[in-house]
């Protein structure tokens, strides 16, 4: 296994590079980049980007399926961490092979395909890695047919190709502390369930996340003292609750430890940026908050507003 892995990394050394170099350029807009306001311990700068095939297909609830991928080079991913973000690469229809981006070092930008064969870009949650099984988890929120990621997870077949891209390190998702408060839209389940899979048992502190309607509650694994509350929304494009019902939770006392990761719609985000950083002083370091998607644009369309409302207060 060992020695099938270097050569893995030897035939990716010169993605790993370019890759290492765009994240000194550009770090917004790499895998991870983001996460970077929650403390994070890079063991490596490399980063892997493998074409992987669909092996499964998983309804989880009416709302969410998981695509279980695997290939050769799964095993690259064995150092990543569950719950750390990534990036995928869709090839478009027809195409059995990805093209992924390459990087110019002059320009310091990437260079993409030609279209008819440029994989579309989405950012979605490593959600479980399994070694013996050669096998990793994406899980998609399906939404419809309109946008090219979830309309991929509805439609994808075993054998179908799909790009994956991460740091190859490991990822600190939350810092200690004596009370957690986690917020989230169906999006963030996967990023929410692998924390609260990990706090360790005697942790605090509430979880709201907010789902299609019941049948869209999934089981997670928390700590006896953390609580989670489940929300319904049929039409998230259209608004959420999770913001005002996050307002009507206590907060601890001062001189209490505490951490809030948010992980929702851009309008949520903002609210309770606002609601945290400037009602209740909580501290950058205290909190987590990032627009996952913003209701009636693409990804790449609302990228510029996401990461500029992350830079804000
Ligand atoms: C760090 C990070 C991690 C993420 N992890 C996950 C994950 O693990 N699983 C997951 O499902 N998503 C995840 N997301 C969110 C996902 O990237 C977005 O929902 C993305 O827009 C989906 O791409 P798309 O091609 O389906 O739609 P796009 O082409 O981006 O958008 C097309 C239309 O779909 C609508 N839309 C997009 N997302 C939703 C939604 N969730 N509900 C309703 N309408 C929507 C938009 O309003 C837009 O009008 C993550 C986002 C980030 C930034």
């Amino acid at each position: 296994m060992y020695q099938n892995n270097s050569l893995l990394y030897k035939k990716h050394e010169s993605n790993f590079i370019k890759l290492c170099e765009c994240i000194r350029s550009d770090p917004e807009n790499f895998p991870g980049g983001h996460q970077s306001t929650v403390n994070q311990y890079t063991m490596s700068k490399k980063t892997i980007q493998a074409e992987l095939t669909v092996k499964r297909k998983t309804t989880i609830t009416p709302h969410y399926i998981r695509i279980t991928l695997t290939g050769d080079e799964v095993a690259l991913f064995a150092n990543t961490t569950p719950g750390a973000n990534n990036k995928i690469f869709i090839p478009p229809a027809g195409v059995d092979k990805i093209y992924f981006p390459d990087f110019d070092y002059e320009k310091k930008q990437w260079v993409h395909q030609p279209g008819d064969v440029r994989p579309v870009v989405r950012t979605y949650t490593h959600r479980g890695y399994d070694a013996v099984n050669r096998e990793m988890y994406i899980d998609f929120v399906v939404h419809g047919d309109n946008g090219p990621a979830s309309a991929w997870a509805l439609r994808c077949q075993p054998g179908d190709v799909l790009g994956v891209a991460m740091h190859d390190r490991a990822t600190e998702l939350v810092p200690a502390a004596n009370w957690y408060f986690l917020i989230g839209d169906a999006t963030a389940i996967p990023v929410l369930s692998n924390i609260l899979e990990t706090l360790p048992a005697t942790a605090k502190g509430r979880a709201i996340i907010e789902v299609h309607d019941e049948a869209d509650e999934q089981v997670i694994h928390t700590p006896s003292g953390v609580s989670i509350d489940w929300l319904y929304n049929d039409n998230p494009e259209a608004g959420s609750l999770l913001a005002c019902t996050a307002r009507r939770q206590h907060l601890p006392q001062p001189g209490v430890s505490k951490f809030a990761y948010v992980a929702a719609e851009f309008s949520t985000v903002k609210a309770l940026r606002q609601y945290f950083r400037q009602e209740h002083h909580w501290t950058k370091e205290e909190l987590y908050a990032f627009a996952y998607w913003r209701a009636g644009t693409s990804e790449e369309q609302s990228a510029p507003e996401r990461h500029k409302e992350n830079q804000e207060l």
